[in-house]
């Protein structure tokens, strides 16, 4: 067994047995690991206190082999999130941040950019960031980190260049169209994780209508870093609708809908 050192954000604690926790963290250094910190419930421990939810800490620990649990040895606390303090929807944000690493991450996969960028939603969440465009943006940054970044331009389905084409698609299609301004709408695969073009899109199942607004949305937010989201004009029936479209996507890709989604007004469809 060696010891490894590594920064990590812890993302799930659960009782092992009287005195030990099983944690899952996420460090910047190997990805998502568990492990056990024995001892840790006691009152003199050597993880003082540093293995709470959302912390941000230096652990030691000793690796085993692939199947079995590693041993925390130490644990040093760098930083506690408060996010708390800033209400609890920036919390809630805070915790699905903290569930979609744990549910979007292989284990022993290192992602330092995503921890990089984990750590600076965190931080820009408890300094009172607007979380109805930082769950969007992250939720953007996690997909397109651990490849599952959605098609924006061309199809999803065969490659075709789709942006500017479709409110021509929509009035084949004949979906309702507002009067002269003809709003511009695309097709969305939420299985195929990107827009479809007009010739793909018959008989494929979980397709949604988008309005243009939205995948600029998208685009936009795509470029930014947490601190500089709140620079973003864009408007809150946009980003409601872009909420409810990465809610839905992220869904679909796990499979199930996150804990974290009921907390944050989203729905489960
Ligand atoms: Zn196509």
């Amino acid at each position: 067994m060696s010891a490894e050192q590594a920064t990590a954000l812890v993302l799930r604690t659960y009782d092992f047995s009287e005195s030990s926790l099983v944690v899952t963290l996420f460090t910047r250094e190997f990805g998502k690991i568990r492990g056990i910190a024995k001892g840790a419930k006691r009152p003199k421990n050597p993880f003082d206190f540093a293995l709470d939810l959302l912390s941000l800490c230096r652990v030691v620990f000793l690796r085993k082999s692939s199947e079995a649990l590693h041993i925390i040895t130490e644990a040093k606390l760098q930083r506690r999130f408060r996010v708390e303090q800033s209400g609890l929807p920036r919390y809630y944000a805070a915790l699905y941040v903290a569930e979609l690493l744990n549910a979007m991450t292989d284990e022993e996969d290192a992602h330092p950019e995503l921890f990089d960028v984990s750590e600076e939603t965190l931080t820009v969440l408890q300094k009172g960031g607007d979380i109805q465009l930082l769950v969007p943006f992250y939720e953007l940054r996690i997909l397109d980190l651990t490849g599952h970044s959605p098609a924006l331009d061309m199809c999803v389905s065969c490659g075709e260049s789709v942006r500017g084409r479709a409110s021509a698609q929509s009035r084949e299609e004949g979906h309702p169209t507002s009067g002269a301004n003809a709003r511009q709408e695309y097709y969305f695969s939420l299985l195929d994780g990107g827009v479809l073009c007009g010739r793909c899109r018959p008989g494929k199942r979980g397709v949604v209508l988008v309005p243009a607004s939205v995948i600029d949305a998208m685009e936009e937010l795509r470029g930014k870093t947490p601190r500089d989201v709140g620079s973003l004009h864009i408007a809150p029936s946009v980003s409601g609708q872009l909420r409810g479209l990465l809610g839905q996507y992220v869904c679909h890709l796990l499979g199930q809908r996150p804990r974290m989604h009921e907390y944050l007004g989203l729905s489960g469809r």
